[in-house]
């Protein structure tokens, strides 16, 4: 049976898919291989995890997860999902600062295509990193830990330079959160947008260029009736408005942990209509956020023919080579299309021209047609890690300019 991603719009072509079951037998494998690549949990929406080689998943890896109280960080193994983590982390009085929407993608692949979640003071998930452990071209253990030269480059590294076996992640202490959910955002609270996107710990808009909801995940109760001209959903909502909202987390005010809130989707149920979607993020900084945003309306009639549902999210600075938030807050401008490539590519091609006068970087788990240009330093770190290209695709390729 041909091995696909997610969405199934991708079937990798891997010669071989192997399930190392120990450290020692992937060393070996890497090392013995001309052309290898890791899958995580295969939710990227573009050929990022490919190869014509050998295809690694860690699945069958041991998966003890050891929490440091004292330091207050986590030790992962790489393919661990944030679903099965978090209550691990959350019965130790820990919690992650964020989670994306969906629970169920593996850490290692997470963190290497700069997956997010929203939140004004949050950074992405990569920049919880403190430490890395891959195993290198040459099949020995690299460990890269914050501080270190080359760490900044290796974290959020598109499965270039190696295959990640296990992640340190830095922890805060565990918090409750409320998720509401208000309807009816009018445009013109727009020009409120800096103030609706910090009236929680994690704020979400979903829109369709026309009819815009919220998402609003706080650590106190939410008081004022009438916010921003919004009304309350009267029942708990799917962030597609014709979806039934069971495959959600709880919503409607009431307190739970950070892990059961910060998602959007449960860790028990597939999101409804899984698999039935493409998507696509744009990252811009964070200044230009209503500008870009009057700018989607304007095209909103072009948009909403392939579009399911669009999100603007909003993302702290790291200082992650790759990052799609490298040296810049950014607001990220997400599309959820039909499952339709033909009848999405001109238009995702049209959104992303009508953003390029605001520096978008693109979602490097998501479809995209514009490539940035590659940090030089990043270029060189993968030539000295990998010389051979061992870990090369066809994407890392374009990307590198080989
Ligand atoms: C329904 C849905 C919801 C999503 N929600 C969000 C969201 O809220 N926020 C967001 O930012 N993104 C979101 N995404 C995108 C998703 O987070 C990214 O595509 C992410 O990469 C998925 O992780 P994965 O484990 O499936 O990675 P994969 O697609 O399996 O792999 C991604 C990359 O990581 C590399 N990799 C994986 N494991 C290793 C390893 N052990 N060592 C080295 N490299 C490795 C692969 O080679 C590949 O280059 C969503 C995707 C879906 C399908």
């Amino acid at each position: 049976m041909t091995l696909t991603n997610w969405a199934g719009n991708t079937a990798f072509r891997a010669r071989d898919v192997h399930h190392p079951t120990s450290l020692e037998e992937l060393q070996r494998l890497v090392s013995a291989s001309a052309q290898v690549r890791a899958l995580g949990s295969g939710h990227s929406f573009n050929d990022v995890a490919d190869t014509t080689g050998d295809l690694v998943i860690l699945d069958r890896m041991p998966d003890t997860v050891e929490i440091d109280s004292a330091a207050a960080q986590v030790r992962v193994p790489a393919r661990m999902t944030y679903a099965r983590l978090a209550p691990i982390v959350h019965q130790a009085g820990f919690a992650l600062a964020n989670m994306a929407s969906l629970p169920h993608i593996s850490v290692a692949g997470s963190v290497a295509t700069g997956t997010h979640g929203s939140g004004d003071r949050i950074q992405g998930l990569a920049a919880a990193v403190s430490s890395l452990d891959l195993v290198t071209a040459d099949g020995s253990v690299l460990t890269l830990s914050r501080g270190d030269a080359d760490f900044p480059g290796a974290v959020v590294a598109l499965g270039a330079l190696g295959v990640v076996t296990s992640l340190t992640l830095d922890l805060v202490p565990a918090f409750q959160v409320r998720q509401y959910v208000r309807e009816g955002l009018p445009v013109d609270a727009l020009a409120d947008f800096d103030e609706i996107m910090a009236s929680g710990y994690s704020v979400s808009l979903f829109t369709d260029w026309r009819d815009t909801r919220v998402w609003l995940k706080r650590t106190e109760e939410l008081t004022s009736p009438d916010w921003y001209g919004t009304r309350p959903a009267d029942a708990p909502r799917h962030p597609l408005p014709t979806m039934p909202a069971d495959s959600c987390t709880l919503q409607l005010g009431v307190p739970g942990p950070w892990h059961e809130r910060l998602p959007h989707f449960r860790p028990d149920f597939e999101p409804s209509g899984a698999g039935d979607e493409l998507q696509s993020e744009l990252i811009l900084p964070r200044e230009h956020a209503v500008k870009a945003l009057r700018e989607l309306y304007t095209i909103g009639d072009r948009i909403r023919p392939v579009l399911q549902i669009s999100e603007v999210r909003t993302i702290a600075a790291d200082d992650l080579w790759l990052s799609p938030f490298h040296g810049r807050d950014s607001v990220g401008l997400h599309f959820t299309w039909v499952k339709d490539p033909a009848g999405v590519r001109p238009v995702l091609e049209l959104v992303e021209e009508t953003l390029a006068p605001f520096d978008p970087r693109p979602h490097w788990g998501k479809l995209f047609t514009r490539w940035p240009s590659c940090p030089e330093r990043f270029r060189s770190l993968a030539r000295r890690l990998d010389p051979a290209g061992k870990f090369a695709n066809d994407f890392t390729r374009i990307l590198l300019g080989e």
